[in-house]
């Protein structure tokens, strides 16, 4: 699978953070439409590699607080994978946990809406927000990812390494998968696979890398042994 990272190729600056951009774009309120062109874009590119017969790869999309509020959501989501008759499985939303807690009768009920398409919802930075643990049965995800911070410093701090698996515990117990962000070396990852983890993420993997790089990594992959 593949996480859709948006980034900014400015003609005279160069390439920007999403650091720098992303807060504005909050702020402003231009994270509506770009979450639209991102969700639209991350559509285009899973029909595309579909389409190449490279395969149908997982794709997730983050989003932000503004965008749940935006009425259009679950109809801009909708539209975009009929329009490529995307099978929606392969479509995974991310959220923050402190997002999810904003307010959470409306969210559950979005969560629904957003569900019924047929996508998996998953809890980003998972164990660094303000998570409800009485909440977070109740919320319709499939999947929490284990902030990068506890995986980084999982090897050389025993309290890292014991949030770690209680996290994946935790997800377990209650019906979900759990994946670790931040993956950087063998070592950790075969800790996490130890510790049960169902899916790793990082470095150890690829750094970020535009889509047309992306097809190259996963031919040169293709044997990668899980640790
Ligand atoms: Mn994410």
């Amino acid at each position: 699978g593949a996480e859709a990272l948006v980034r900014w190729q400015h003609p005279a600056r160069g390439l920007v953070s999403p650091a720098r951009f992303i807060p504005v774009a909050e702020e402003s309120g231009l994270i509506v439409p770009i979450g639209v062109w991102i969700i639209s874009e991350a559509c285009r590119q899973h029909a595309a590699w579909r389409d190449q017969g490279i395969g149908e790869i997982s794709i997730s999309i983050n989003l932000s607080a503004v965008q749940l509020r935006d009425t259009e959501l679950v109809d801009t989501l909708k539209s975009a994978m009929s329009q490529r008759h995307i099978n929606p499985q392969f479509i995974e939303l991310e959220l923050t946990e402190s997002l999810l807690m904003e307010n959470v009768s409306a969210t559950i009920d979005l969560l629904q809406r957003l569900k019924s398409l047929g996508v998996s919802l998953s809890v980003d930075d998972f164990g660094t927000g303000y998570s409800s643990l009485n909440y977070l049965h109740r919320f319709p995800i499939d999947k929490l990812k284990i902030d990068q911070s506890f995986v980084t410093d999982m090897l050389d701090d025993p309290n890292d390494l014991a949030i770690t698996r209680a996290i994946i515990g935790l997800g377990h117990t209650l019906g979900l998968k759990v994946i670790a962000e931040g993956v950087e070396n063998i070592e950790e990852a075969r800790m996490l696979a130890a510790a049960g983890c169902d899916e790793l993420q990082g470095y150890l993997f690829s750094r970020p890398l535009p889509a047309s790089d992306f097809v190259a990594w996963r031919q040169n992959n293709e044997g990668f042994q899980r640790p």
